[in-house]
């Protein structure tokens, strides 16, 4: 590994103003489990690394009642996982986080870092984005807010410029009579990374579908809304029927690549089945809400 400059400012601003002045020789550091791997495999080699650990802002998980749940860039897999707050607005959130990875790269991996590294093999993308989640990110211009769903550009590519610095996660709070369920599938070891995620969000009105999204996680250079699946649904009494031809939809909608954690051919079998049983659940909750 290269020698770098390692800073550790203790403000958004001085952090963001450190990478302007580096240009793209800089990289914000957060838990290190995904940068950790890239330097040592010389697959990037930073001239300084921003290490943020130090800025309090951009911890925690707190409740906003017009913004909903806003969760902090550095909030650690685990932190999420044992928060009695997201259990009581998200519990998904809480349930996926179980899945994800192993404790020890829970403990330090960052709910920011998951997303800014913009890799496709992540859980919590596609249950951001069902929610329909937004991203803060702060720059030396100030602050935009961007949707998950405009956050994700190509592999490991977001939108994010060289000096801004993603501060949190906001998600709003579902509307009455909806139901979330996430699935995923992982072809190697239970602790893997997943090959496949779909995460289904259904709102009833009555008894009929009035909103669903349904986001493919894996199976693609990012997440994929598939927009079909969730048209084919909308207006509709949910049933065996209907959820069959939506999954077949998420099916074609895709776009999986073959490699060790399975062929495109069989990922796409894998979507279908998942999004069965993510909006079948996603339903019955919704029901019973
Ligand atoms: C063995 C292993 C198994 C894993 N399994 C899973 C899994 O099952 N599911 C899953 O979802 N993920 C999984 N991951 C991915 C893991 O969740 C991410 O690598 C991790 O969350 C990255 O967070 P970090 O804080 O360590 O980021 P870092 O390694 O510090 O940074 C990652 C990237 O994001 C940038 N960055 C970090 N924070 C910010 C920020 N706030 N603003 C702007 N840029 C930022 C960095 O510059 C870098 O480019 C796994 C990782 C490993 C190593």
């Amino acid at each position: 590994m290269k020698n770098f400059d390692y800073l550790e400012p203790t403000t958004v601003n001085e952090a963001c103003a450190l990478l302007k002045q580096h240009g793209g020789d800089a990289k914000v550091y957060a838990g290190g489990a995904y940068l950790g791997i890239v330097m040592k495999q010389g697959l990037l080699e930073p001239k300084a690394l921003v290490n943020i650990k130090k800025i309090d802002a951009l911890k925690g998980i707190r409740f906003d009642a017009k913004e909903g749940l806003i969760i902090g860039a550095l909030v650690t897999h685990r932190e999420l996982e044992t928060s009695a707050l997201a259990r009581e607005k998200f519990p998904v959130l809480c349930e996926a986080e179980k899945e994800v990875a192993n404790i020890r790269v829970r403990h330090v991996a960052t709910v920011g870092g998951n997303l800014a590294s913009g890799e496709p093999l992540t859980d919590l993308a596609q249950i951001f984005m069902a929610l329909d989640g937004k991203v803060k990110i702060a720059s030396p211009a100030g602050e935009r807010v961007l949707s998950l769903d405009d956050f994700f550009v190509d592999y490991y590519q977001t939108s994010l410029a060289e000096d801004e610095i993603l501060t949190q996660v906001v998600l709003p709070s579902l509307p009455a009579r909806s139901g979330i369920d996430y699935v995923r599938f992982s072809s190697s070891s239970v602790v893997d990374k997943p090959s496949v995620g779909v995460c289904a969000r259904v709102t009833l009105d009555g008894e009929v579908c009035k909103a669903v999204r349904i986001v493919l996680g894996c199976v693609g250079a990012t997440p994929i809304r598939a927009r079909k699946g969730e048209e084919l649904l909308v207006g509709k009494k949910l049933d065996t029927n209907w959820i069959e031809q939506a999954a077949r939809s998420a099916a074609e909608e895709c776009k999986p690549i073959s490699d060790i954690r399975g062929s495109e051919r069989y990922k796409r079998a894998v979507v279908r089945a998942l999004t069965k049983r993510a909006v079948t659940a996603a339903y019955e909750r919704a029901l019973r809400s």
